[in-house]
């Protein structure tokens, strides 16, 4: 079918305001690995053929049908910050459906029950606004919590810092609403139960799916009470070791931790740099500075005995019978407000970092296969120890920040997009990764397989178990129109070997 007609059927469908063919809707935008590649190479463009953003089900319904019936394949995207390329393009005529314009309402908010049910366009930052009016919260809160949708967070499993404490996106998904590839309407789970075992668990199977098996239109998503008592820390030693012993201590402490995340040096410029921006804006009263030290960590406290927790931590992590030649610069913070631009501060260190950044003058792109590994948490220090020699074997030094608690941390490296640095970057991954398989971890906790990553799926789980993956997909996609390219489960694209790419600029 050709382009006109597509479009055609799409404005019959939506109306002409709802489809776009502009260029500028159909780019790939944010993706660091794709813009780098684009550049390079001349024949490489990640563009879609179509923006549609539907009104509701029936829409969805409708569009689904068409394309099922025509092999036309749809991206469903909520805000579009995925890291891992979920929502690039690489088919033509590929339907981009985003959800932001119009699929963005709460429906319910039910806390006797504790329950919401969102439309997959819903922010959340919206959501826990309108939840903390009423004490109420859904605590998977990832680092790009200022800008992701609830759909994208289904569609990844998203979680972050504080996933060790309260669990990810899929702990608090009581259930979906879900267009499927044939355009039928299913509803799995329960809106109100807490608990039900009847047949198999179709939400965890969707949840993470990353638009590969159906399209979400209506999530029930679990609340909690918000946490009423707090205090956060800035532990800094100078050494990272000291930095490590202290989290084995915290560990041993019986304290209720939220949050305890490791920082580097480049991540504490791109904080501070975001204190001084919203010092400046009158958005924050009071100089908050993290000590630019070694081993830094940020820690979040909570529950009715946060303030025996506070001591308790203080004097384990400043022990001078173990950090008698390094004691730390401790800062504690219990103003809420104080607390909150601390924690927006580490969520915002990228952009902060790229703000201390001489714009790059050849394009540069991020090693996708190390943005986002974990290993058991018992092993992240040898983790961390043993890849630190690895970057300094490759002159790779990459900003190092993550969930440590958890064994997930982010090794973020923006490489300069070139023939020669592609072949680097690809022995670099898999000499990472070696470590990564030999300690029991995983290439992904958080961000997602997306297209980057799809490649060493088989590395992880073996070719038994990629298979019942890929049958699932066959099963409810046959005519692989959702989201293909992307999870492994179907034919891998070569673009995601970085080589034999084609012809250079
Ligand atoms: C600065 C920064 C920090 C980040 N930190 C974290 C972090 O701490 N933890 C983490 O998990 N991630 C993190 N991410 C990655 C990403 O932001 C999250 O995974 C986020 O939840 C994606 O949400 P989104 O709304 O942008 O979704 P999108 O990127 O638009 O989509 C995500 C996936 O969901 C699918 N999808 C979207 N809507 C639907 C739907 N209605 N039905 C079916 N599938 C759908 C898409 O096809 C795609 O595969 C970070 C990203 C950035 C830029």
């Amino acid at each position: 079918m050709d382009k006109e007609e597509i479009y055609k059927k799409l404005v019959e469908i939506c109306g002409e305001d709802d489809v776009s063919i502009d260029d500028a809707d159909l780019i790939a935008t944010g993706d660091w690995i794709a813009k780098g590649l684009e550049a390079l190479y001349d024949h490489i463009s990640f563009k879609a053929g179509f923006l549609v953003t539907p009104k509701n089900k029936e829409e969805i319904i409708e569009i689904v049908k068409f394309a099922n019936t025509h092999k036309i394949p749809i991206i469903p995207r909520a805000a579009n910050t995925s890291l891992a390329g979920q929502v690039l393009p690489l088919k033509e005529n590929t339907i981009l459906m985003d959800f932001g314009k119009h699929m963005n309402k709460i429906l319910e908010i039910n806390l006797e029950e504790e329950y919401v049910v969102v439309e997959p366009g819903v922010e959340f930052w919206y959501l826990q606004e309108v939840l903390a009016k009423d004490g109420y919260f859904f605590p998977a809160e990832p680092g790009s919590a200022f800008s992701c949708m609830i759909g994208g967070m289904v569609g990844n499993n998203a979680s972050g810092a504080s996933s060790f404490r309260f669990g990810t996106t899929r702990d608090y998904v009581k259930g979906l609403e879900v267009v499927m590839a044939d355009g039928s309407v299913i509803h799995t789970g329960h809106k109100k139960n807490e608990k039900s075992v009847a047949g198999y668990d179709l939400t965890s199977l969707f949840v993470g799916s990353e638009g590969t098996l159906g399209i979400f239109t209506e999530i029930y998503l679990r609340i909690k009470p918000l946490p009423k008592n707090e205090v956060s820390l800035i532990v800094a030693y100078k050494n990272l070791d000291n930095a490590y012993k202290a989290i084995e201590i915290i560990r041993q402490l019986d304290v209720d931790l939220a949050l305890l995340e490791y920082v580097d040096q480049m991540t504490i410029e791109g904080m501070n740099a975001n204190f001084k921006y919203r010092l400046k804006k009158g958005i924050l009263t009071k100089k908050i500075k993290v000590p630019k030290r070694d081993g830094t960590l940020l820690i979040r406290l909570i529950g009715p005995q946060f303030k025996e927790a506070l001591r308790k931590v203080q004097e384990a992590l400043s022990n001078p019978e173990i950090f008698s030649t390094d004691l730390p610069k401790i800062q504690v913070l219990e103003e809420p407000l104080e607390q909150k631009h601390l924690w927006d501060a580490r969520h915002y260190a990228g952009p902060g970092i790229a703000r201390n950044m001489d714009p790059p003058k050849i394009p540069r792109m991020f090693i996708p296969a190390v943005l986002d590994i974990a290993v058991p948490p018992s092993k992240i220090i040898e983790f961390l120890k043993k890849a630190k020699a690895i970057s300094q074997e490759f002159g790779i030094l990459p900003i190092t920040m993550g969930h440590i608690f958890d064994g997930n941390v982010h090794l973020i490296s923006a490489q300069n997009v070139t023939e020669e640095n592609l072949a680097k970057i690809k022995e670099y991954q898999e000499k990472i990764l070696d470590i990564v398989y030999s300690l029991g971890g995983t290439i992904t906790a958080e961000h997602g397989v997306g297209l980057w990553k799809q490649h060493f799926l088989e590395k992880e789980y073996g070719k038994e178990t990629m298979e019942i993956m890929k049958k699932i997909k066959r099963a409810l996609d046959p005519n692989n129109i959702l989201n293909p390219d992307k999870m492994g489960v179907g034919e891998i694209p070569s673009i995601v070997h970085f080589k034999e790419i084609g012809d250079k600029k």
